[in-house]
């Protein structure tokens, strides 16, 4: 597998595809944004003119686009990956969409004799550029074993979890995991914050401990320097809340924590920060006691 199409060069696509060069595929590339297209060709990759055109030259194409819409418009959509495809191509989505996404587009694939697999992944920007990324793939074991290698291009764990849409459920687990758990440390080092106590002090003093994580461990000296530089945004963290939601509603599991949670994301949204990093899931808890988390205190 060496020719590979790389679909959408964000904040996590144009890592994910300088680390596929580096492992020595030869990479045809496409965005509708001109800026990442230009650095991959710098870096060794073939422009693509369109999905269409990426589809026709490769025998891998992955995809890493923001939300199921997009996903949908350029693999099946006019001008997109299927009508290029020649047989026995292999699609990978690696954004994180609604698994009921990831099934339609995998059954519209399978119809055109192309295998799919959903595999989202978990890590964030500085895990697409280690290459040390979580990866959890939905799909047949045959073709998870051909593109194998091609993903460990990109991750450090590479799951298959079960049939093409699984991957997409595990990621909406990861999450609602990760949400809560911020939401979480939210509450927790603004009320330390308002007792005079150093927010830092509590962070060194908890994270060995049992709410010790690695959300906490790399989400707490963010909102202490108050750097809320994307990494992940607010928006794509709503957007996963809102897949989480309907899904848990087509299954009947009532989801309490997370729906409170994709409510606040709302409110910041409308408050400005849909393009922060969702560290700022505090300022929700912030904004409503008027206390902000910063190295005070003792
Ligand atoms: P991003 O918005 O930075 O990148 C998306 C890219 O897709 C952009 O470059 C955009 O121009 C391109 N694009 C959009 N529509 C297109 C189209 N029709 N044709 C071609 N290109 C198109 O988003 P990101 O942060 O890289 O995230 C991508 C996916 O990975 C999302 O589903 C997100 O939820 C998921 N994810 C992100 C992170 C993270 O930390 N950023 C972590 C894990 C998973």
């Amino acid at each position: 597998m060496s020719r590979i199409g790389f679909i959408g060069l964000g904040i996590m696509g144009k890592p994910m595809s300088r680390n596929l060069l580096k492992a020595g595929h030869e990479l045809v590339v496409y965005d509708i944004v001109a800026a990442p297209v230009e650095e991959l060709v710098a870096a060794g990759a073939t422009r693509g003119a369109s999905a269409k055109d990426v589809a026709g030259r490769v025998e891998l194409v992955i995809t890493m686009l923001p939300d199921g819409p997009e996903v949908e418009q350029v693999v099946l959509g006019s001008g997109g990956v299927l009508e290029g495809a020649r047989p026995g191509l292999i699609a990978v989505d690696m954004s994180s969409i609604s698994p009921v996404v990831a099934q339609k587009v995998g059954a519209e694939c399978a119809r055109r004799g192309v295998e799919f697999l959903d595999a989202p992944v978990s890590g964030g920007e500085p895990k697409a550029i280690d290459a040390t990324l979580a990866i959890m793939v939905g799909g047949e074991a045959a073709t998870f074993e051909k593109v194998l290698p091609v993903l460990k291009a990109m991750g450090a764990t590479v799951t298959l979890t079960g049939p093409v849409g699984a991957g997409n459920v595990t990621k909406l687990a990861n999450q609602i995991m990760v949400a809560c758990n911020i939401a979480a440390m939210g509450e927790a080092l603004v009320l330390a914050s308002k007792a005079g106590v150093n927010p830092e002090v509590v962070f060194n003093a908890v994270k060995g401990g049992l709410a010790g994580s690695n959300v906490l461990n790399a989400k707490a000296p963010m909102v202490i320097a108050r750097n809320f530089k994307p990494g992940f945004r607010i928006r794509l963290h709503h957007k996963d809340l809102r897949n989480a939601l309907a899904a848990a509603e087509a299954l009947k599991v009532p989801l309490p924590y997370t729906s409170l949670v994709q409510q606040a994301l709302v409110a910041l949204i409308n408050q400005g920060d849909g393009d922060s990093d969702h560290s700022a899931i505090v300022r929700f808890t912030e904004r409503l006691a008027q206390a902000e988390i910063a190295a005070q205190g003792r």
